[in-house]
């Protein structure tokens, strides 16, 4: 089985091939439009993907080194995303399907960063079901208990700012350029995590919340630059690995909860922020301390990316799971 993705839901082009679970062509084209904005603007993504999709498209085909004609099915994503950006990737979808006659699979992208872990790679095992996925990105944080391919369920999630918000909200703060997550990853490794300490949120629950984190390192920046104009350039390091110890703490707290909540010792982290090493260590740490099994995904199948939305289009496939083109993107898709 041939399985051709396509992923555009919010400010990445991507476009992968799948033969059955094996990735043969995973391409991105990343838009740097948005950097000078400080964040995604969505007249600007749709735009980018509509100059990008068919390029993209066209390399991951010669990268599979595979014909158009023998594609067997079309995935793409679905929802939730931005509407401009996901009408793009759909309709190229929908008249590519028709074209070619093969069937049409629809992909939510918060089922696709979950699994995304059973993609096959060399030296890689796979979560077993049930398990529990940590997903964190740019516009959600959810503690998922998945119990088979499509059963899966939010048992925790953020009241107000995603994860991935709380990394580049933070690091407008300090300055650093859109996203900034990755930049504080940077210098937090060079940094004492324990230099500032601010204060976790009270959440009841598996909730999170991380607007109030914000709000406190703002104050705390706007406080110590009026007493020296240079505070931040001199303590970057030792700043970003407080803020990144913060973050990882009120996520390694709550996991802790849902493994005892449920009783499931497998932990599966997926969504853009998995890419940070701190989280990456720390939740590795967890295999000696506590006994669990953790899953960390590959770098590429960390952040947006049309792999994963292509072993979800296998899966389903697998299921004779397919969508007529009256399917509908949506901004927010139900889980
Ligand atoms: P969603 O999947 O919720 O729709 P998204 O697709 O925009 O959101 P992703 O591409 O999965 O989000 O993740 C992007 C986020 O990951 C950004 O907020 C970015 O700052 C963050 N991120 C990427 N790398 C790192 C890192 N090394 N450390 C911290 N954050 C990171
Ligand atoms: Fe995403």
């Amino acid at each position: 089985v041939y399985i051709l993705a396509i992923e555009s839901s919010c400010d990445d082009t991507a476009a992968a091939v799948l033969q059955d679970n094996k990735v043969l062509s995973n391409v991105v084209a990343r838009q740097s439009v948005h950097e000078e904005y400080g964040g995604v603007v969505p007249e600007l993504a749709s735009r980018a993907h509509q100059q990008n999709i068919v390029p993209v498209i066209d390399v991951a085909l010669k990268k599979a080194n595979i014909e158009k004609a023998q594609v067997s099915a079309i995935a793409f994503t679905q929802g939730p995303g931005l509407m401009g950006s996901l009408l793009v990737g759909s309709s190229f979808a929908k008249s590519m399907a028709m074209a070619l006659n093969v069937p049409l699979i629809a992909v939510n992208h918060m089922h696709a960063h979950i699994l995304a872990h059973f993609i096959d790679e060399e030296n890689y095992d796979k979560p077993e079901f049930p398990f529990l996925a940590l997903t964190i990105s740019g516009g959600h944080t959810q503690v998922v208990c998945v119990d088979s391919f499509f059963d899966m369920t939010i048992i925790g999630e953020t009241t107000d700012d995603a994860v991935g918000e709380a990394f580049d909200k933070s690091a407008k703060i300090l300055g650093l350029p859109y996203p900034g997550g990755p930049l504080i990853d940077k210098y937090a490794q060079l940094g004492n995590p324990k230099a500032y300490p601010f204060t976790k949120p009270k959440v009841d629950g598996l909730n999170f919340s991380f607007s109030g984190l914000k709000t406190q390192i703002l104050y705390f920046i706007q406080k110590n630059v009026a007493q020296d104009p240079d505070f931040i350039e001199k303590n970057i390091n030792d700043i970003c690995a407080s803020i990144q110890y913060t973050i990882i703490q009120i996520l390694m707290d709550k996991i802790k909860m849902a493994v005892k909540e449920t009783g499931i010792k497998q932990i599966a982290i997926g969504g853009g922020v998995s890419a940070n090493s701190g989280i990456r260590t720390t939740l590795k740490e967890t295999e000696q301390k506590y006994g669990w099994k953790t899953f960390i995904p590959k770098f590429e199948y960390t952040t947006d990316n049309a792999a994963m939305i292509g072993i979800v289009g296998y899966h389903k496939f697998l299921e004779n799971q397919f969508n007529d083109a009256s399917v509908v993107s949506k901004a927010r898709i139900e889980f």
